[in-house]
């Protein structure tokens, strides 16, 4: 791939240019200040009739005014990035950025069955998380219900990327309706509405409310972060972490089964496994024969 600052516009086809275009925004929007996606910059500068004109009649122009119509387009895409416009142009950038959290008026949503149990999940006190501003990790002082991502991605799972289209538009959450990626004040406003947390919604039932609370107390995240901390220093710390992960696994399971509820609601009864947050500390469980150990990964 050529660079747009190592060749000439002159000789450029339609397809270098607008590589070279790309490029040039990926740059421009690699600001940490800056909140708007590269790919909603493309979007809305392809619909400016003079970049649009720039694009259809680009292979028909001469060296010299290819040169000048490429600054022409610096200049409007860099205009265009100053002044986005006060809209949603469905680029889809905060649906594959982030699923959404829950806020206590989401609650209807989740009651109404708009929004599915089963793709939500529970971020515990104490969990390492990102901040979906500025992508800072941090460990939660609070807990949170968060709609599920696809696996192995950030993207939201009501998120069709075919037709770049929410799948539940009309019941999507509070935070979604707030997002807006040229004026983040709305997004801001939401941190004064109480987080959606589950004694919001189970906090009727006592028999959850109980597990729930013996699940925290046996297997925190505080538990967790305690005992790698003592790691480097103590080897048999380890059998400790091992043991936990393991109390963590079987409890869920016995749990699921002793009050039959569907496998995928356990995430948000009891948030995500320990075994599978492994990673985030560094590590994973690994299992020879009988003997289960902790491989030290990379951290991710
Ligand atoms: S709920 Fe809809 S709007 Fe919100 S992140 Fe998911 S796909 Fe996007």
């Amino acid at each position: 791939m050529k660079s747009y600052e190592a060749t000439n516009p002159a000789q450029w086809s339609l397809e270098e240019m607008k590589q070279s275009w790309i490029n040039w925004i990926e740059n421009l929007v690699n600001d940490p200040e800056s909140q708007i996606p590269g790919t909603r910059l493309i979007l809305q500068v392809e619909e400016n009739p003079e970049a649009k004109e720039i694009f259809l009649l680009w292979e028909s122009l001469n060296p010299q005014d290819r040169v000048t119509k490429w600054k022409i387009l610096l200049a409007l895409t860099e205009e265009e990035y100053k002044n986005p416009l006060p809209a949603c142009i469905q680029c889809g950038e905060c649906c594959l950025r982030g699923s959404p959290t829950l806020h206590v008026d989401d609650l209807e949503l989740l009651r109404e069955n708009k929004i599915p149990w089963e793709y939500v999940y529970t971020l515990r006190r104490g969990e390492p998380v990102h901040n979906p501003l500025t992508g800072k990790p941090f460990f939660l002082v609070d807990e949170r219900i968060k709609i599920s991502e696809k696996p192995g991605t950030n993207e939201c799972v009501f998120y069709d990327p075919k037709n770049r289209l929410c799948t539940i538009y009309e019941n999507r959450p509070l935070q979604c309706r707030a997002q807006a990626c040229w004026d983040i004040s709305a997004f801001k406003q939401l941190e004064d509405i109480p987080y959606l947390t589950r004694h919001d919604i189970f906090g009727e039932i006592e028999v959850l409310m109980d597990i729930i609370a013996e699940h925290e107390k046996k297997c925190s995240f505080e538990k967790l972060h305690a005992l790698f901390k003592l790691l480097d220093k103590n080897q048999s710390i380890a059998n400790q972490i091992i043991e936990l992960v393991s109390f963590e696994s079987h409890f869920r399971s016995f749990i699921q089964k002793e009050l039959n509820i569907p496998k995928a609601t356990t995430k948000l009864l009891f948030g995500r496994s320990l075994e599978n947050l492994l990673p985030l500390f560094g590590c994973k469980l690994e299992i020879d024969g009988d003997t289960k150990f902790l491989k030290v990964i990379k951290e991710t």
